[in-house]
């Protein structure tokens, strides 16, 4: 049988979530820092340890079957690929950023200006689309430093809290782009059987993230108030307690939507509310 390969990064942002990931979808495998690649025990699949700039390349050409990298770097290095399922995680913005101080006021005063980046083509895009003639001065790391170097007039740079501009007497000025870890195969790979597996198991462990099974008690006599609170994946279950009048409710709800309504099911009687992660939901 085939050995799938998938291509996540080393170390860094995105690693330990990547790991994490795999884990979650029930993959046994050793994560070593030494070693480049990792077989799985109890799924046709190998793991591969790269820096994340060259996975798309990798995957683009075969090396790697899947790839789990920063849309920033895919746009950047402009391969053909297939986005095959957005992560939910390593989320930040590319945005130019100028200091404190700075005389630029709209995008057209970038016009003539210098801008240091690590992503020149994507940069080179933004300024293209905006009519903007921008001198870009690719550097290959610290980006925040070149500003107050005298080595640039602005910068464009990822930003996830803005910690760094901060610190660096810099703020954001317009975004690039919105980035988060993605998916990715070869063109076409979508209809393989296997992919098509590991993608199912990917979106299982997505969705039971944002959800939360919830249990709670509540009088029989609210039950219709409390039910109209809680949309089940279908319906809820409603399991009588041994006390007379009430009733135990069980349901499976969007996290976010459970706090909005926490205090409306108060009002309605439930008592004994108790939340709890949930590890998979298969549809
Ligand atoms: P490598 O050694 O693999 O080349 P790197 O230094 O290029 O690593 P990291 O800094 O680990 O990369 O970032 C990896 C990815 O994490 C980025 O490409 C981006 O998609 C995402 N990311 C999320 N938040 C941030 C942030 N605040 N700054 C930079 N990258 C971020
Ligand atoms: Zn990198």
């Amino acid at each position: 049988m085939k050995t799938l390969k998938i291509a996540i990064q080393k170390s860094g942002r995105l690693n330990e979530k990547s790991v994490e990931l795999l884990k979650n979808c029930g993959l046994s495998f050793e994560n070593y820092k030494s070693s480049l690649i990792s077989p799985v025990s109890n799924f046709p699949l190998e793991i591969l340890f790269l820096r994340d700039d060259d996975i798309p390349e990798y995957v683009q050409d075969g090396i790697a079957d899947l790839g789990i990298v920063g849309e920033n770097v895919i746009q950047e290095t402009e391969v053909k690929v297939s986005y095959l399922q957005k992560l939910g995680f390593g989320k930040c913005s590319l945005k130019v950023a100028i200091t404190n101080n700075s005389d630029i006021e709209q995008l057209s005063d970038l016009n003539g200006k210098s801008i240091a980046t690590t992503y020149p083509v994507i940069l080179g895009k933004f300024l293209q689309k905006n009519s903007i003639d921008a001198d870009i001065r690719t550097i290959s790391g610290s980006v925040e430093i070149s500003p107050g170097l005298g080595l640039a007039d602005a910068i464009c740079d990822l930003v996830s809290t803005g910690g760094t501009l901060k610190s660096n007497g810099l703020k954001a000025f317009a975004d690039v782009m919105s980035s988060e870890a993605v998916l990715i195969g070869r063109k076409g790979s979508e209809n393989d059987i296997l992919i098509q597996e590991l993608i199912q198991r990917i979106q299982s462990v997505l969705r039971a993230k944002e959800t939360k099974y919830v249990v709670l008690n509540a009088p029989s006599a609210n039950l219709a108030e409390v039910l109209a609170l809680l949309p089940g994946v279908k319906s809820p279950s409603v399991v009588p307690l041994a006390e007379e009048g009430w009733v135990a409710v069980h349901t499976v709800i969007p996290e976010r939507d459970f706090w909005d309504r926490i205090s409306q099911l108060k009002q309605a009687g439930a008592q004994g509310i108790v939340v709890m992660p949930i590890e998979k939901i298969i549809l």
